[in-house]
């Protein structure tokens, strides 16, 4: 296998149809293995952390999907996981993209702002959809211990740049998990640019006990 298909190989679901995970649009959506974060409130903790649980979906059977389905889609949503962090996902999204012809939506915990502006000016994410987790200074708590307040708040300043010159290319959401209050949420909506909106998520526990999040991040590999 060459390194050009090394990503592959986090392709661990592919959800045939979605009427909610791209507002307005019918799409299916294509699960990648990987997280740079240990969230205790994830609810892909298996694809975050242990996607090697997960059986692959090759990169045949994502082709041959595609071009049989295209045509009653409007459109694919790639989530995580990270996405960010798949190796090749710029070569990854373009075969997408071109086998497809759809336009794709990319999920992202925003932690890898150069990323984001790259395959955005590849063109081969028509839309992102950002979590903004709550205040900086919760991010540590919120992503269980993943990233640092100072870096949280680095990364997704360069993400609101971005988005400051590419509004209609970007939407930001953040999940009301218990540790934030209400004013966290208006702290969270402050960060960002003139002209956009919070989505704000409603919290369903994951099936499993958050303090176990912590252990099972820690035995990542
Ligand atoms: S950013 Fe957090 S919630 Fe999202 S997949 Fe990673 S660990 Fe889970």
């Amino acid at each position: 296998m060459s390194n050009k298909s090394a990503g592959w190989d986090h392709v661990r679901g592919l959800e045939p149809l979605s009427l909610c995970d791209w507002p307005g649009k019918t799409c299916c959506v294509i699960f990648l293995g990987g997280c740079n974060l240990y969230c205790p409130t994830c609810h892909n903790f298996d694809l975050a952390w242990h996607m090697e649980k997960l059986p692959v979906i090759s990169r045949n059977d994502i082709g041959k999907f595609l071009r049989n389905r295209a045509k009653w889609l409007d459109g694919i949503t790639i989530t995580g996981g990270e996405p960010a962090t798949v190796p090749n996902i710029v070569e990854i999204l373009l075969e997408i993209k071109n086998v497809s012809k759809l336009p794709i939506k990319m999920d992202s915990n925003g932690m890898f702002p150069e990323i984001i502006e790259n395959i955005l000016e590849q063109g081969l994410v028509d839309k992102f959809a950002i979590d903004v987790k709550g205040p900086y200074e919760k991010y540590p708590a919120l992503s269980g211990q993943g990233v640092t307040a100072e870096s949280a708040k680095k990364n997704l300043e360069s993400v609101f740049e971005i988005a400051k010159c590419n509004p209609d290319a970007f939407y930001f959401r953040l999940t009301k998990v218990p540790i934030l209050n209400d004013a966290d949420v208006e702290t969270a909506r402050g960060y960002l640019p003139d002209g956009f909106d919070l989505t704000i998520q409603t919290y369903v526990p994951p099936r499993r006990d958050p303090a176990l999040a912590v252990h099972d991040a820690s035995t990542t590999g």
